[in-house]
């Protein structure tokens, strides 16, 4: 990301792709102006989170106007560098591993996984979505000197950490983590951990729990908003 967006809070900048991939629709579909309560509708965030988020983007929206489309999106654009592809590269082709070689990720933003590596013999040196994979073993020669600044892993979790260290000395700078393995990186290195059987699981606490939850943060939101009026 570029220097302006260094100074957006990390929860807003959290947001920013799903509002460039809702702003990229509405553009396509011609529409000049939206409402942050359309927006709000659209992509299930409070309107007055909103306002806050587009407050530090600069975009005021007028009463009765809204947010100017195209301002936004040329500056969604700039900051997440949308203009450049972002090279990653994905490391185990398991099941999981292999949707996303197959989705890959272009259709939405700038961001293309263009290397994949495995250690099963089986599985090196075909092509699975456009994708050629290779011996994990050959990781150093053929990604040393890339500009790969991404990296998926998708491998079992006994594998995470030292995978990892590999891919530190061939400078990666950010790790998405499909894992269950927390793993260890230096301060300047960025670790996204998902474990989608943990986010599943506190999914289905909150909705025996607390499944009021939503309606009273809605009622919440609605009040902070009529104190906008
Ligand atoms: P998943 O759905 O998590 O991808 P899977 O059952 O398809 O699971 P896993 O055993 O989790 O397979 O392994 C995922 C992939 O990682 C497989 O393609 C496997 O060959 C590969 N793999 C296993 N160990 C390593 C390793 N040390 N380095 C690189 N790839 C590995």
């Amino acid at each position: 990301m570029s220097q302006e967006a260094m100074k957006i809070p990390q929860a807003t900048a959290k947001r920013l792709p799903l509002y460039y991939r809702f702003l990229q629709n509405l553009y396509a579909s011609g529409k000049e102006r939206v409402s942050s309560a359309e927006l709000s509708e659209a992509v299930k965030v409070d309107s007055a989170t909103i306002r806050r988020d587009f407050s530090y983007f600069g975009a005021l929206g007028k009463k009765g106007y809204g947010y100017n489309v195209s301002y936004l999106l040329s500056f969604f654009r700039k900051t997440l560098d949308q203009d450049e592809v972002t090279s990653v590269a994905l490391i185990g082709v398991g099941n999981l591993g292999t949707a996303f070689l197959n989705y890959n990720f272009m259709k939405n933003n700038n961001t293309r996984i263009e290397w994949a590596f495995d250690i099963d013999k089986n599985k090196i040196g075909k092509k699975v979505g456009d994708v050629v994979v290779y011996d994990l073993a050959e990781l150093e020669e053929r990604l040393m000197g890339e500009n790969v600044p991404v990296a998926i892993l998708t491998v079992p979790a006994s594998a995470a950490q030292s995978i990892t260290d590999r891919l530190i000395k061939v400078n990666i700078s950010g790790i998405l983590n499909f894992t269950p393995a927390r793993i260890s990186v230096p301060p300047s290195i960025r670790v996204h951990h998902i474990d989608l059987a943990v986010e599943l699981q506190s999914l289905v606490y909150f909705l025996k729990n607390y499944p009021e939850e939503e309606e009273v943060e809605e009622k919440l939101d609605r009040k902070k908003d009529l104190h906008h009026l």
